[in-house]
C-alpha cells in the first residue's frame, strides 16, 4: 500500500497534503507552488497539461482550456446552472448519452469525471514526487451541499485517476479537523468559505469527536471574481468621467481594469492605500495611450464591495436560520478561501458574529490539511488516530415521486449520515406485476423541480388484487453521502438490492474504460 493523501479538489485551485510523523504537510510542486489551478489544457495531439501551465494556456487558447470543471460535475446538461456556465465559458458544453453535461474540446468530448480525474492525477503526481513513494489512496473533499450525483462523479474521478477514494468528506468538516477541533467538548462552529467563484457557509456541531454539519447554505455564483468586477466597474466609471469616453464595449480595456482591480484588492490586504496605475487603458484618436492613475483606500474599497459583503451575510442568515441558532450562539468562526485574507471580509465577519474569526491556518491549505488528517486517521495503525468519527449530514432531502407529481420526502435534509428510511408500497391496480419508483433529491414539493437521481422498476410481483402485494423499499445513505436502495417483497419475503439507474453519472464499465492506467495516460 502506498501513502494516503488528502486532496482539496477546488473550483479554482486544488491542494494536496499528507500527514508525516504525526504532522500535516502541504505538498508543493517542483517550483514550490502549494496550490495548483484546477485547470486542464488539451492539445490537438491529445496532450494534457494541468495546473499552472494550463492556466497560462487559458489566455491564448481559451477554447481548449477547461477551468472550473467542478461547477459542472454531476450536473444535467439541460439545467439552468449549465446554461449559465456556458454563457461564461469559452469551451463548449455538450449533452452526454445520459443527459449529463460534458465538455467538448476540439473533436474530443470528455465526461466531467474525466476532467476532474486529470486534476486529481496531477495532485497525485505532485505528492508522489514530493514524497518519493507511490500514492494510491486519498480522502477528497466536496462542498457540503453536493448531491448524490456530484459525490458519485467525484468518486468516479478518483477511480479514473488511479486513486482509491477512502472517503468523500465535506469541505467545512475538513477545515474544522485541520483546526484540531476533534478533541473538543460540545460546541458550534461556523465555517465561512469565500473563494474565487463560490461562497459556502456551514454550521457544524462538534461533540466528543463527532462532527455534524447542522446546516449549510451557499451561493454558487458569489466569490472574489465578483469583487473584482465591482471594483473594475468603479475604475471604469472613474475613467469615463475623467476622459469623457465610453469604453463599455471595449473588452480589452475591461480586462485590464479587472486585473488592476484584483491587484488592488490583494494589495489592500496588507496596506491601507494603494496606487492604481494602468498606463494604456485605450488608445486615443491620435493613437496615444490613455491611462488611469488613481488611489484607492481600504475604506473606499469597503464602500465599493459592501453590497457583496452583505450578500454573504444573507446566506449566513439562511444557514443560521436552518440551524435555529443566532450568530451569538456560535462559539468559533473559521475562515476558508482566498478572499478571507481581505480585511474588509474579516472585519465584517467579526462584526456579524461578534467574535474574532480563526485565521491561523493558510486559508488556501486548510481544507487539504483536514483531508490529510482524515486520510491518516482512516489508514493509520496508531490507536489514537482513527478515533475521530466524522458524522456528516445529507445536504438535500431524499424523496420519491408520488401521484400528481409531488415529492414525498423519506429522508429530510440535514439528517446525520449514515441513515436509512423505508416505505411500504402497495400495488395500485389489479394484477399489477411491477412498480416503478423515481427517486429525487431537493427541497421542492414538486418532484419535477428537484434533481432526479434515477428510477428503478420492481418487477416479478405476484399477480393479485390491487393492494394485496406489498413491497418495502429501504433507502440508505452511506458515510460518503451516496444513496442505495434495497427492496423487500413482503408478499414472498425475498429481498433485492436495487441499483438506482443514475440519470447522469457514468456506469461502472465506463469508469473502468476511462482509467488512465488502462489507457497509459
Ligand atoms: P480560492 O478560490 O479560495 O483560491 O480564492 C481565490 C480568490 O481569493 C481570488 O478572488 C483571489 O483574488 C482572492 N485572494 C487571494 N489572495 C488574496 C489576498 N491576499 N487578499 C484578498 N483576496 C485574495
Amino acid at each position: 500500500m502506498g501513502a494516503a493523501i488528502g486532496i482539496d479538489l477546488g473550483t479554482s485551485n486544488s491542494c494536496v497534503a499528507v500527514v508525516v510523523d504525526g504532522e500535516p504537510r502541504v505538498l508543493a510542486d517542483d517550483q514550490g507552488n502549494k496550490t495548483q489551478p484546477s485547470v486542464v489544457a488539451l492539445g490537438r495531439t491529445g496532450s494534457v497539461v494541468v495546473g499552472h501551465r494550463a492556466r497560462r494556456n487559458q489566455i491564448y487558447a481559451p477554447q481548449s482550456t477547461v477551468a472550473s470543471a467542478k461547477r459542472l460535475i454531476g450536473r444535467r446538461f439541460d439545467s439552468d446552472t449549465v446554461a449559465r456556465i456556458q454563457r461564461n465559458s469559452a469551451f463548449d458544453i455538450v449533452e452526454g448519452p445520459k443527459g449529463d453535461a460534458r465538455v467538448k474540446v476540439g473533436d474530443r468530448v470528455l465526461a466531467l469525471p474525466e476532467v476532474s480525474a486529470m486534476v486529481l492525477r496531477h495532485m497525485k503526481e505532485i505528492a508522489e514526487k514530493a514524497l518519493g513513494e507511490t500514492v494510491d489512496q486519498a480522502v477528497i473533499t466536496v462542498p457540503a451541499y453536493f448531491n448524490d450525483h456530484q459525490r458519485q462523479a467525484t468518486k468516479d474521478a478518483a477511480t479514473i485517476a488511479g486513486l482509491q477514494c477512502l472517503r468523500i468528506i465535506n469541505e467545512p468538516t475538513s477545515a474544522a479537523l485541520a483546526y484540531g477541533f476533534n478533541k473538543s467538548k460540545r460546541q458550534h462552529i461556523v465555517v465561512y468559505d469565500l473563494g474565487g467563484g463560490t461562497f459556502d457557509v456551514s454550521v457544524l456541531r462538534i461533540d466528543d469527536d463527532i462532527f455534524e454539519v447542522v446546516s449549510t447554505a451557499g451561493d454558487t455564483f458569489l466569490g472574489g471574481d465578483d469583487f473584482d468586477y465591482a471594483a473594475a466597474e468603479h475604475l471604469l466609471h472613474q475613467f469615463e468621467q475623467e476622459h469623457g469616453l465610453d469604453i463599455r464595449d471595449n473588452r480589452s480595456a475591461k480586462m485590464k481594469l479587472r486585473s488592476a482591480a484584483e491587484r488592488a484588492k490583494v494589495a489592500l490586504s496588507t496596506t491601507d492605500m494603494v496606487e492604481i496605475e494602468v498606463p494604456d487603458v485605450v488608445r486615443g484618436p491620435d493613437g496615444q495611450p490613455i491611462g488611469l492613475s488613481t488611489v484607492m483606500t481600504r475604506s473606499d474599497y469597503a464602500g465599493i464591495v459592501n453590497h457583496l459583503v452583505q450578500k454573504t451575510f444573507l446566506t449566513c442568515d439562511d444557514a443560521l436560520g436552518q440551524a435555529r441558532m443566532s450568530a451569538r450562539q456560535i462559539d468559533h468562526v473559521l475562515m476558508v478561501g482566498g478572499m478571507s485574507r481581505a480585511p474588509v471580509i474579516r472585519d465584517a465577519v467579526m462584526h456579524y458574529f461578534n467574535k474574532e474569526p480563526f485565521t491561523g491556518i493558510n486559508p488556501d491549505e486548510v481544507v487539504a490539511i483536514g483531508a490529510a488528517i482524515q486520510a491518516h486517521n482512516l489508514t493509520s495503525d496508531d490507536p489514537d488516530a482513527g478515533s475521530s468519527v466524522l458524522v456528516d449530514v445529507t445536504p438535500q432531502s431524499l424523496g420519491i415521486k408520488t401521484a400528481g407529481g409531488f415529492c414525498e420526502i423519506l429522508i429530510p435534509r440535514n439528517s446525520p449520515i449514515p441513515t436509512d428510511a423505508s416505505k411500504v408500497f402497495h400495488t395500485a391496480q389489479d394484477y399489477q406485476t411491477e412498480v416503478r419508483v423515481s427517486v429525487y433529491q431537493g427541497e421542492s414539493r414538486m418532484a419535477g423541480d428537484n434533481e432526479k437521481l434515477g428510477a428503478f422498476v420492481l418487477d416479478r410481483l405476484r399477480a393479485a388484487r390491487r393492494g394485496e402485494v406489498r413491497v418495502r423499499i429501504g433507502f440508505e445513505i452511506d458515510t460518503d453521502g451516496l444513496v442505495s436502495v434495497v427492496a423487500e417483497d413482503l408478499d414472498s419475503g425475498t429481498t433485492r438490492d436495487l441499483r438506482i439507474e443514475a440519470s447522469s453519472s457514468l456506469t461502472e464499465e465506463e469508469v473502468q474504460e476511462m482509467r488512465f492506467d488502462e489507457l497509459g495516460f
